[in-house]
């Protein structure tokens, strides 16, 4: 299985998985040309894509998805409701590539096993997406107020999460370009997850078997990739868990296109 955080953060999101002969992406929140040369920088042509996945519809999660889906009659799976709120978004959609999912209903694209659950978040329907391949599994959960119980019983065992290490609250609660209720927003239980909270549950992932832990869509304001790796690097040494040694640890930049990962099936 194949992984690649093309892009991750508040200005704009798009994931790439490959397993068999299914290459997919998660999200389509960078322009189109943008997401189509970061696909080429990793040897993945914009064709051989078999759908996106639309986590919510937020602008950074499908600004280039409406572009994709005219060009390359690339099919767009989202919620009954997430694509309600996308009306109006997107552009005209083709019809065959409008594809309904739901959460906690479980399909195959191509060979991909693919699990949409619910995610706590201001949007319509927002999801998170665990995909199957073999005996692997890649989780990714981002934009979410908290984690909730639900979302660790559905991410956890999986040999790869990208989680959400947002923001420093203190760097978000002295940020003077924020009013009041934009920092309420963000620190509710529909916002996004501080660097604290996504350590504490990578913690408990890890000590579930993930080896592999990517910390993205960090805000460009209220975070920097140094202090999010810091944070979640110091609450695992403090529990004996080295970053580098005994599990990978990446920081998904905004900006750069991701490592990728190759991840081999247990025999
Ligand atoms: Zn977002
Ligand atoms: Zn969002």
């Amino acid at each position: 299985m194949f992984f690649c955080p093309l892009y991750s953060g508040s200005s704009g999101n798009a994931l790439f998985c490959q397993y068999g002969n299914t290459r997919l992406l998660i999200d389509a929140g960078k322009s189109g040309k943008t997401i189509e040369d970061a696909l080429a920088s990793i040897g993945a042509d914009i064709r051989s894509i078999s759908g996106v996945l639309i986590t919510h519809e937020h602008s950074d999660h499908i600004s280039g998805a409406g572009v994709l889906a005219r060009k390359y009659n690339l099919p767009l799976y989202a919620t009954r409701e997430t694509w309600w709120a996308m009306r109006g978004k997107l552009g005209k959609i083709p019809q065959e590539c409008m594809r309904e999912i739901e959460a906690g209903k479980d399909f195959w694209l191509g060979d991909i096993g693919v699990v949409p659950f619910s995610i706590p978040h201001d949007a319509a329907d927002p999801v998170g997406f665990r995909l199957y391949g073999g005996n692997l599994s890649v989780s990714t959960a981002t934009d979410l107020g908290y984690f909730s119980e639900d979302v660790y019983a559905n991410v956890a065992g999986s040999t790869l999460v990208l989680l959400e290490s947002n923001h420093d609250p203190d760097m978000l609660r002295a940020n003077p370009r924020y009013n009041a209720a934009l920092k309420a927003r963000i620190l509710g239980d529909h916002g996004h997850l501080s660097n604290e909270a996504c350590s504490s549950a990578l913690l408990r992932l890890i000590n579930a078997g993930t080896g592999n832990v990517i910390l993205g869509h960090l805000s460009g304001e209220n975070n920097t990739p140094t202090l999010a790796r810091k944070v979640s690097s110091d609450a695992l040494a403090r529990e004996g868990i080295r970053p580098g040694e005994d599990i990978r640890m990446e920081v998904a930049l905004r900006d750069e296109v991701g490592s990728v990962y190759i991840l081999k099936e247990r025999t």
